[in-house]
């Protein structure tokens, strides 16, 4: 689920990627923001307000994806965020473009997008810092980790 602001070109590019890779992707018509997801005096949006948001889709799981940048509770910033085992996710590109060619950008959008997926149908987090499903909270350790998840995660998930 596209929610402004979104660049339309990268998203159609990460549908694109994602199916290519056998994922089975809706897309859904771009929503706008809610009005109250937007803080004005920090020029970030309410991770969690937007995943409120995406909770009113009809269907799971699903994932919100916005170009806004995301904050959370007491952090600066999140790269994304979800309800572990309900369904839903949402994850800012934003922060993701940071000294990223084509390939590492894409790369990351695919990690993240994996990574709150993850936690949407009920994983936590993994020690393994290769795993997609280990907590990155910065770039450097989003780009050390596989786009993949680890045996023991892909053996939870099936569970
Ligand atoms: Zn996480
Ligand atoms: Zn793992």
């Amino acid at each position: 689920m596209p929610i402004q602001p979104i660049d339309t070109v990268a998203l159609a590019r990460i549908v694109e990627e994602l199916r290519s890779r056998g994922v089975k992707v809706e897309l859904k018509p771009p929503v706008l923001r809610p009005r109250d997801s937007y803080d004005g005096r920090r020029h970030q949006f309410r991770a969690e307000r937007l995943l409120e948001h995406v909770a009113l889709a009809a269907e799971r799981p699903v994932l919100g994806l916005t170009d806004g940048d995301c904050y959370a509770a007491k952090l600066n910033f999140v790269f994304g965020m979800a309800e572990v085992g309900g369904g839903t996710a949402v994850v800012s590109l934003f922060r993701l473009r940071a000294g990223a060619t084509a390939g590492t950008f894409m790369s990351r959008a695919l990690k993240e997008i994996s990574h709150e997926l993850g936690h949407a149908v009920g994983l936590g987090h993994c020690q393994n810092p290769r795993c997609v499903m280990h907590s990155s909270n910065s770039l450097a350790e989003a780009d050390t980790k596989d786009e993949y998840l680890c045996a023991a995660c892909l053996r939870r998930l099936r569970k």
